[in-house]
């Protein structure tokens, strides 16, 4: 069945040459039931909200195919924990097509647990509702964090079980994305020795995502280059608001940018940077603080599909690819420590401040500190008698954190000449009072999983939508998890 045009589809990546995708119709789902239609975000897209509420269901679960849909799945490969698999692709998701938004941004929106593709090997292309909940949450919360990130636009529940190591509801995710272009793409082409897929793909990222760098000289090294960037960017943001993605493969990491794939990642609560929350991380390779080193060697990889299509020879490709790879680092210390003296309060540059910074992070990781709310408090703590003593009841052992603050205060003194009011206020917009903490997330499921009791995943959503503004009816959402509520391990999405 097709329905008439609630998107204004126009479908590029249908047009790239066969072997980039398989067109797949979603599957049917026997009774599905729209749980959440994001307004805000539909609006953006110029959505038709009231015929969506109505007709949502069916089209957000695969049921009904919109005109001017092409519905594909697309191909590509990855390293998995270092390993690599030259064939995923999309084994749950398809992409129904594209929509240029309000601000004239192409957006992809993609069916996640519609059923089986060309791809799906083993799986079955379904989704369960728990891990659809906690893509929702965990995506929506990011982008309201001010972290680049693809976005929830519908949760569906399809009526049908999906079969795990239990039966669970199933459900249908809809996920908007800049694009679902991976590192992996590229991967899928230079494992076939496709270097006219390499390019064909790399020019059409271009023209998608990096338009400016369309008429530089070396316009492929300069998207390497502009990767990276966003990528460091990126990967910076994620360490301040103490995110871990948990499954940083090649294939889970977007060449534009966005934050892709909410399987097993979390939000730390005490602040340790060996943190791993994924039950199939076991080395702990994708631990907190191994994320940025994770990311350039992902860059490295990407570098290696894209080597052919540097202009010089091979050699001279080679060297310039690693001059872009290496400055990576630089790159990712520039955005962390710009990123970092905002959450201190500092608008001035001193050589000293990293070493500040470190020592917040140590005293921190030595009394068990909530990342968050340590953060937060600092912010009150700038007007002095303000919120001092409460920043310091974060610590276990306090004594640490408050030399820390004598250090801090002295350095603030040489810092610009803001009053403390615009500096709590500055601080207060870069350290967030909420974020979507583990034993929230798992209570807001349970609670739809097993009462179909969507309250908590309502509620939570609405104190994530404004993470930076005080909620004095909700502060208890700010609270770390108490003993028996504490989330040790999650799980990949499936
Ligand atoms: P992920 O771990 O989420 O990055 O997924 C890795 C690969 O497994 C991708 O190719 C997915 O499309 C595929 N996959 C994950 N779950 C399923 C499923 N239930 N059915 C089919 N393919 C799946
Ligand atoms: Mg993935
Ligand atoms: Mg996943």
């Amino acid at each position: 069945d097709r329905i008439d045009a609630p998107f204004a589809f126009d479908n590029s990546y249908a047009r790239l040459p066969e072997q980039f995708f398989t067109r797949q119709a979603p599957s049917q789902a026997a009774e599905p039931w729209l749980i959440k239609l994001n307004e805000a975000l539909a609006e953006e897209l110029g959505l038709d909200i009231e015929a969506r509420k109505r007709d949502g269901a069916a089209i957000f679960s695969g049921n009904l195919i919109p005109d001017g849909a092409d519905p594909l799945a697309m191909a590509y490969a990855g390293h998995q924990f270092g390993s690599f698999v030259p064939l995923l692709g999309d084994g749950r998701a398809i992409l129904l097509g594209e929509v240029i938004d309000r601000n004239g941004q192409r957006r992809d929106i993609q069916l996640k647990g519609a059923g089986q593709t060309a791809y799906s090997r083993r799986g079955d292309g379904r989704a369960a509702l728990g891990p659809v909940l906690r893509e929702y949450i965990v995506s929506e919360a990011m982008y309201a964090l001010g972290v680049p990130a693809t976005r929830a636009l519908a949760a569906v529940s399809t009526g049908q079980p999906v079969y795990r190591e239990t039966i669970l509801p199933g459900a249908v995710f809809t996920r908007v994305a800049a694009s679902h272009i991976r590192v992996g793409t590229f991967q899928f082409f230079a494992a076939r020795g496709d270097t006219d897929g390499v390019r064909a793909l790399a020019d059409y990222v271009i023209d998608r995502h990096y338009p400016e760098l369309k008429d530089r000289d070396h316009p492929y090294l300069a998207l390497y280059e502009a990767v990276c960037e966003r990528q460091a960017a990126l990967i910076a943001r994620w360490l301040q608001v103490g995110f871990i993605h948990g499954v940083m493969n090649t294939d889970n990491m977007t060449i534009s940018g966005e934050t892709i794939d909410f399987g097993p990642c979390a939000f730390m609560d005490e602040y340790h940077p060996g943190k791993v929350f994924s039950s199939i991380d076991q080395g702990g390779r994708y631990a907190y603080a191994n994320q940025p080193g994770i990311g350039q060697w992902n860059l490295a990889r990407l570098g290696e599909t894209l080597l052919p299509l540097f202009d010089a020879d091979a050699e001279k490709g080679l060297e310039l690819a690693n001059a872009v790879i290496q400055q990576y680092g630089e790159r990712f210390q520039i955005h962390w420590l710009r990123g970092m003296r905002e959450k201190i309060g500092l608008a001035t540059v001193e050589d000293g401040d990293l070493e500040l910074i470190q020592s917040l992070l140590a005293a921190m990781q030595a009394s068990q500190a909530d990342f968050t709310l340590a953060f937060r408090r600092l912010s009150d703590a700038a007007v002095a008698g303000d919120g001092e003593a409460l920043f310091l009841s974060t610590f276990r052992e306090p004594d640490g954190a408050r030399e820390w603050l004598g250090r801090w205060r002295d350095r603030l003194a040489r810092d610009d000449g803001r009053t403390e009011e615009v500096r709590r206020a500055a601080m207060r917009a870069v350290n967030p009072a909420f974020i979507p903490r583990n034993h929230r997330i798992e209570q807001a499921i349970s609670a739809a999983v097993e009462d179909a009791d969507f309250s908590l995943f309502e509620a939570l959503l609405a104190v994530l939508a404004k993470p930076y503004d005080d909620q004095p009816d909700f502060a208890f959402y700010m609270e770390p998890p108490k003993p028996d509520e504490r989330v040790l391990q999650t799980f990949c999405g499936t």
